[in-house]
């Protein structure tokens, strides 16, 4: 193979989903802190806080690890792992979904205590969308979590994806004595307070052994009982359905103390895809492919106060990025030399030499990028599978000056553009209707709106549920039913025909009642 094919190969694009507070934070130290493979003391402490800083700085300036809010890169064993942030909490915008389509697989973080929430079942449908690999880590076994086999039975019900457990837990919480491994036959054994170092390598091979009748003690009989109750109850490990997207892997572990952790990602890095083909409108795109291709998954205003421009984030589809070379923006037809994309490091922007498919970079954005462009050596390529996803909040936009309606319209227009919200504007009304699926996407159109564009805008609750993009190939049954639901239809910033829906109860009575429609819940860029 050719060292770019070797490189290539050797990438693991992947992010973690989770609901807020499952760990998703936790376990991301403890995979940094695997791929730098040296020991700290003391942990990283809250999120926010000017400590949590200067510790990662310090941790990635030590260790070379590329440490950003979007994107950490590190290297495991032979491989360069790429772990995408999807924010959390009030962060959680459409850049949180749209950072799905934009890696090969996914890690699933589930609070053992909790089961599977709905933030997870969200991001969950999303990477269903393209069949997403899942790897799945249960968290918090040092603590009192929910019964083991229930948990997996909500993996797959809930999920409606098979569970394959892949070691299982010996007790929990005050009596976590550690996991055991369904395929090697070793107990891996939990010591309690190595919250922040390397959990010791403690093995004891085969549940037959003596050693392990004595750790297991009076619960050795009902915990092979139990092996057998599982093995005979779950699905086993098949990778073809993992990578189908059909099966997920079952890890549990306590991220906290970082056991298990290890365990999980040596097997994920073995199994998790290396960067996949790419659909575009015309052919499709072999990652393997020498020549650069890549499309604009996210795009971030403002990262640094002391940049004023907005960041692209692109991921490699094929081939490999120089600095300096020349790509094509395919969407405005014009050739560009790029030799300021950049990466992160320790929080400062660092140039980018070369990145090859898989990797994700950052171009420089004044304004000409949108989301879902595709860059490439010269052809005429548009990845596809980059979507607009139906808003779950809306807002009716009002101008506190009502002079100001044609730089309203220009703002909004280039923040849609841009990902930043979704714009509609109902067919029998004036009014301008943003929607967003977090919270914090009308906070920054709202701040940018009138920091960029001077427009003082006034947020109304409006009685809108969810949006669907309206679909029918036949003519006349569009235009009865544009007649009919005039009041309910929109425009959308890209002019396509949306059906804002008050009730999920209306849209459901709408479906059934218009079967010629289609009401989608994604539309592609
Ligand atoms: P995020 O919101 O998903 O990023 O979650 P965090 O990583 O911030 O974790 C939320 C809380 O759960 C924090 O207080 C963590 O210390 C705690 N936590 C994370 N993993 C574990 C674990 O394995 N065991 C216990 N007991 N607490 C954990």
């Amino acid at each position: 193979m050719s060292e770019l094919g070797q490189a290539i190969q050797s990438r693991r694009t992947f992010a973690i989903i989770s609901h807020p507070d499952a760990g998703k934070t936790t376990i991301t130290e403890k995979l940094l802190l695997l791929g730098s493979a040296i020991q700290v003391a003391g942990s990283v402490k809250g999120k926010k806080g000017p400590h949590a800083t200067s510790d990662w700085m310090s941790m990635e300036q030590e260790r070379g690890i590329s440490v950003t809010s979007s994107v950490m890169q590190f290297p495991y064993r032979e491989r360069t792992v790429n772990l995408l942030d999807t924010p959390g909490h009030e962060d959680f915008s459409e850049d949180t979904y749209r950072t799905l389509t934009a890696v090969d697989s996914a890690l699933m973080v589930i609070d053992g205590a909790k089961g599977v929430e709905d933030r997870t079942i969200k991001l969950m449908n999303v990477c269903r969308l393209r069949d997403t690999p899942i790897i799945s880590f249960v968290n918090k076994m040092d603590r009192d979590i929910r019964d083991p086999i229930e948990l997996l039975d909500e993996i797959e019900e809930v999920l409606d994806i098979q569970g394959a457990p892949i070691n299982w837990p010996i007790g929990m919480g005050g009596f976590f004595k550690g996991v055991y491994n369904l395929y090697t036959d070793t107990i891996h054994k939990y010591v309690a307070g190595h919250n922040s170092q390397l959990h010791p390598d403690e093995r004891i091979d085969g549940l037959d052994s003596d050693e392990a009748r004595q750790l297991l003690g009076d619960e050795y009989d009902d915990f092979v009982e139990e092996i057998e109750l599982v093995r005979g109850a779950s699905h086993a490990f098949d990778l073809e359905q993992f990578l189908a997207g059909k099966l997920t892997p079952v890890f549990f572990g306590t991220a906290l103390a970082n056991f298990g952790v290890r365990e999980m990602l040596d097997d994920f890095v073995e199994w998790a895809p290396a960067p996949l083909d790419r659909h575009t409108t015309g052919r499709e795109v072999a990652a393997t492919e020498p020549r650069f291709s890549g499309f604009v998954f996210k795009i971030q205003a403002n990262m640094d106060p002391r940049h004023r421009d907005r960041i692209a984030f692109l991921r490699v589809c094929s081939g490999q990025y120089n600095k300096g070379m020349k790509m094509r923006h395919v969407r405005v037809g014009k050739d560009v030399k790029i030799a300021d994309a950049v990466t992160f490091k320790a929080g400062e922007r660092v140039l980018v030499e070369e990145a090859v498919s898989g990797d994700i970079i950052g171009l420089h954005n004044h304004g000409t990028i949108q989301i879902g462009d595709t860059f490439s050596a010269g052809e005429d390529l548009q990845f596809t599978g980059i979507p607009h996803f139906a808003p779950e909040l809306f807002r009716r936009i009002r101008l506190a000056d009502p002079m100001k309606s044609k730089q309203l319209q220009k703002g909004l227009q280039q923040l849609s553009e841009e990902g930043s919200t979704q714009v509609f504007a109902p067919i029998s009304s004036t009014d301008l209707i943003v929607g967003a699926v977090g919270q914090l996407q009308f906070d920054v159109v709202a701040y940018r709106l009138k920091d960029e564009y001077k427009v003082e805008a006034i947020y109304e609750p409006v009685n809108v549920y969810t949006a669907r993009w309206v679909h029918c190939e036949d003519e006349r049954k569009l235009e009865e039913f544009r007649k009919k639901a005039a009041d309910q239809l929109s425009v959308d910033g890209g002019g396509y025909l949306t059906y804002l829906a008050p009730t999920r109860v209306n849209l459901q009575l709408m479906e059934e009642r218009w079967p010629d429609i289609e009401f989608r819940a994604t539309r592609e860029h």
